[in-house]
C-alpha cells in the first residue's frame, strides 16, 4: 500500500518539474559557477535567473537575497549576525515562546554569550500580542525575530504590524518565513521585514539550499567565512542544482498559490469538522481562520501522541507528534504548553500537515483509521478508564 503522507510541514515532495530544472547541474553543467571560463557563465547565469525569480516574489531586490544550506543557517546567521553587529548598541533580543528551534536554540546560546533575551508569551490560539511585542522593546533592544507561520499548530502571526511596530523603536525585524514562503504572498517592504529566512524543501524543492533575505543596508555579520561566494557574505561552493530547483519551486508555488490554498483549504477543513465531530475528547489547536491552509493539530485526551504515530504508521499514514524525545525522555511541545495546554493533554497531540496532493479519499482513510485508533489506545488506558468510572458515578 501506498503511504499517506500527512507530514508536510517536516518537508515536501519534490516537484518532478523541480528535478527536471535540476538535472543539467547534477550531469553535464557541473563547473563551479565561480570559475572565470564560459562552461561556468552560464551556470552561473542560471544561478542569478533563479534568483530573480525567488526575489520578485516577495518583491525584494536581487541582491538582498543570499542562498544558504536552509532554514536553519539563515535562522542562525540573522540572529548571530545582526547580534554581533550591533553589539556596540545593545544586547537585548525579543523573540516568542513558539518559535522553531532553529531560533529557540541561537537565542539560547546567545544568552550564555552576554545577550538577554525576552521570550513573548502567546494567546490560546499562538498569537503575539502586539501591544505585549510593543511594551517588551527596551532601549537596549537590537533585534526581535517572530515567526511568520508556526510549524505546530499553523498559527499566522501579524507580521506587517509586529514590523512596523519594531521600525517605529528602531529594532531589527526578523522573521523566520519557512512554513509561510511559499503559501503566503509576502512583500518585504509592505510587511516592514528586515530579515527574512525560507527553505526549498518545505514547497517542494530540493533539501538543503535556503535563504536568507536581507535589507540593503543593514548591518549583519557573516556566519560562514571563506570564499567570496554570495558578495563576499555566505563563503562555500554555490550550490547551483539546488539554487536552480528553488528557482523552479518558487516559480510553481506562484503560478499555483492560490488554487492550491483554496484545495488544501477545503481538505483541511473537513479534516477537522470530521475529527471534532466524529472523535469525543479531541482538542483542535491553532487559530480557526488565522491559519496556514494545510495544517491541523489535534490533542487526543488520555493517550500519548507516540502510540498514536505508532498505530498510524501500521495503517501507513505519515503523521507527527510535537513531542521532542530529548535525553530520553518525551517533552510534550513547547508550542502547546505556550499555548496553556497542561502536560497531560499537550503530550496526545498530532499533526497532520496535507499537501495539494493530498485526495479527498485519503482524508477519509484517516479519519477512519483515527477514531479505531483512539478508541482502541483510550480502551486500555487507566487515565480514560479513571475518567469514565468517576462520569458514571
Ligand atoms: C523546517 C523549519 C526550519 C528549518 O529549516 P531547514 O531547511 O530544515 O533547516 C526552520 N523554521 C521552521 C518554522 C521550519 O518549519
Amino acid at each position: 500500500m501506498e503511504n499517506i503522507y500527512l507530514d508536510n510541514a517536516a518537508t515536501t515532495k519534490i516537484d518532478p518539474e523541480v528535478i527536471e530544472a535540476m538535472k543539467p547541474y547534477l550531469l553535464a553543467e557541473y563547473a563551479n559557477p565561480s570559475s572565470t571560463y564560459t562552461f561556468a557563465g552560464q551556470i552561473h547565469g542560471k544561478v542569478d535567473d533563479a534568483r530573480k525569480t525567488i526575489a520578485d516574489f516577495i518583491k525584494a531586490k536581487e541582491s538582498e537575497i543570499y542562498f544558504t544550506s536552509g532554514g536553519s543557517e539563515s535562522d542562525n546567521w540573522a540572529i548571530k549576525g545582526v547580534a554581533d553587529a550591533l553589539s556596540a548598541k545593545g544586547k537585548h533580543i525579543i523573540t516568542t515562546k513558539i518559535e522553531h528551534h532553529a531560533v529557540l536554540h541561537t537565542c539560547e546560546f546567545l544568552e550564555k554569550h552576554g545577550y538577554e533575551v525576552t521570550y513573548l508569551e502567546v494567546d490560546e490560539y499562538g498569537l503575539v500580542d502586539v501591544k505585549k511585542f510593543e511594551e517588551a522593546i527596551r532601549p537596549d533592544t537590537i533585534l526581535a525575530s517572530i515567526m511568520f507561520a508556526n510549524n505546530e499548530i499553523g498559527t499566522i502571526e501579524p507580521i506587517a504590524e509586529l514590523g512596523r511596530i519594531a521600525h517605529e523603536h528602531g529594532v531589527v525585524f526578523h522573521t523566520d518565513a519557512v512554513q509561510a514562503f511559499g503559501h503566503i504572498r509576502i512583500d518585504v517592504n509592505a510587511m516592514n521585514i528586515d530579515l527574512l529566512s525560507a527553505s526549498a524543501h518545505k514547497l517542494n524543492g530540493p533539501k538543503g539550499v535556503g535563504l536568507l533575505y536581507i535589507k540593503s543596508g543593514l548591518k549583519i555579520t557573516n556566519l560562514i567565512h571563506g570564499g567570496a561566494q554570495e558578495r563576499g557574505r555566505r563563503a562555500g561552493t554555490t550550490n547551483a542544482a539546488g539554487i536552480i530547483g528553488f528557482g523552479k519551486a518558487v516559480e510553481l508555488a506562484d503560478s499555483r498559490l492560490e488554487a492550491t490554498n483554496a484545495y488544501e483549504t477545503k481538505l483541511r477543513d473537513k479534516l477537522i469538522a470530521r475529527v471534532t465531530s466524529e472523535i469525543p475528547y479531541v482538542r483542535f489547536n491553532g487559530h480557526p481562520e488565522k491559519r496556514l491552509s494545510n495544517n491541523t493539530n489535534f490533542c487526543f485526551r488520555f493517550i500519548e501522541g507516540e502510540s498514536l504515530l505508532i498505530l498510524l504508521d501500521q495503517d501507513h499514514i505519515c503523521a507527527s507528534s510535537g513531542s521532542a524525545c530529548t535525553s530520553g525522555a518525551l517533552d510534550p511541545s513547547h508550542v502547546l504548553l505556550a499555548i496553556g495546554l497542561p502536560h497531560e493533554i499537550a503530550h496526545g497531540s498530532i499533526r497532520f500537515t496535507l499537501s495539494a496532493e493530498t485526495k479527498e479519499e485519503d482524508i477519509d482513510y484517516t479519519v477512519d483509521a483515527l477514531k479505531k485508533i483512539v478508541e482502541r489506545l483510550r480502551s486500555m488506558s487507566p487515565l480514560y478508564e479513571d475518567f469514565v468510572k468517576k462520569q458514571a458515578q
